[in-house]
């Protein structure tokens, strides 16, 4: 097949529903308004959005390490905050979707709809009470860590260094997940360590999600997932999203290419199913800038984005096209699978 230009891939992607599973948006958005620029969404990232045909992103309340403890609740008000206040800036653009008919107008109206997820449930600290508040304020996603540990359990590494003996969820991680579900919010368990991800999936009956997670079958850090890990997700009904950052694609950053994350799509389809996976990109090339040596120090090397960003998703449909996953396949890949976990979940 020859190089798809971009219309015929438009001609793909008009009649599906495209969703990343996980993008740090806000964590750019509430930088760049501290610092007095408006309207951050509408300028940096919906031509992207538009340009690539994505219709959700799941935005992370992500929040580097430096900020931790003390500033994890404002921090995250302030990301939240910010969106609610780039809505208003770019009414009949981007709107915030708390459900799946919240979804179903955002495609009607043309808008982008934006999920928030915790990376990290840092905000809550101890208080069990505030997941009730970032419900009502929109957050549906619960990833109870980033790569380290918190009051309700132990992120995974980035590198196979040891780091000492690691726990599973505290009682208060098990108190989160309990609740979490109570509310009609999913848990999202990528950079959970193995042992918390067990724990999960011991209580939970509902489907699980990994936002942005490959397979250690290809990619061996500790940040991707082992087989039996995913054939316990798609037991559950969940989803696995697909990482295109250079460090979870590939043991050797020189085999990082769109090639190597059609391999684990492919993985995925052979363990789970084709109806268990997703997108999650998790795009990072313009974000490491504002990263801490804290956490820049916990990653082996820089990782870059496999593919470059959402405006060129067409590079990953090309390739599935050319691998032989039809139409159908990648529909459901794109965003249906993520949908169905949603409702599932969220409702
Ligand atoms: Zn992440």
């Amino acid at each position: 097949m020859n190089k798809l230009d971009i219309g015929e891939l438009h001609k793909i992607h008009q009649n599906f529903t495209l969703l990343d599973a996980h993008f740090d948006l806000l964590y750019d958005v509430e930088i760049q308004r501290s610092l007095g620029i408006k309207k951050v969404i509408e300028t940096d990232h919906l031509p992207n959005f538009l340009a690539g045909g994505f219709n959700i992103i799941v935005s992370s309340i992500f929040l580097d390490s430096k900020d931790l403890p003390e500033m994890a609740l404002r921090k995250a008000l302030d990301q939240v905050s910010a969106l609610y206040q780039e809505i208003d800036e770019s009414a009949g653009k981007i709107m915030l979707c708390k459900d799946y008919h919240d979804i179903q107008q955002a495609i009607a109206e043309k808008k982008v709809g934006i999920v928030l997820s915790f990376e990290g449930v840092e905000p809550l600290y101890d208080d069990i009470n505030l997941l009730r508040v970032f419900y009502e304020l929109g957050v549906r996603g619960v990833g109870l860590t980033w790569s380290r540990r918190n009051y309700a359990a132990d992120g995974c590494t980035f590198s196979s260094e040891n780091r000492g003996r690691q726990g599973g969820l505290t009682e208060f991680g098990r108190e989160v997940v309990k609740l979490a579900y109570e509310l009609g919010m999913f848990i999202d368990v990528s950079h959970l360590n193995d042992e918390g991800f067990w724990d999960v999936m011991d209580m939970v009956n509902k489907p699980v999600i990994a936002s942005h997670s490959n397979c250690r079958a290809i990619a061996g850090i500790m940040r991707n997932l082992n087989d039996d890990q995913l054939k316990a997700l798609a037991a559950k009904g969940g989803v696995v999203g697909l990482n295109a950052a250079s460090m979870l694609a590939a043991n050797d950053k020189e085999d990082a290419n769109i090639a190597k994350l059609v391999e684990h799509i492919d993985h995925m389809r052979e363990i789970m199913g084709l109806e268990h996976i997703a997108l999650g990109f998790d795009f990072c090339d313009n974000l490491f800038k504002y990263s801490s040596e804290e956490d820049l120090r916990k990653m082996p090397y820089v990782p870059f984005d496999v593919v470059k960003g959402h405006a060129r998703v067409g590079d990953l449909t090309e390739a599935l096209l050319k691998k032989g996953y039809s139409r159908e396949d990648i529909k459901l890949i794109y965003g249906e699978n993520y949908l169905r976990a949603f409702r599932a979940t969220v409702g």
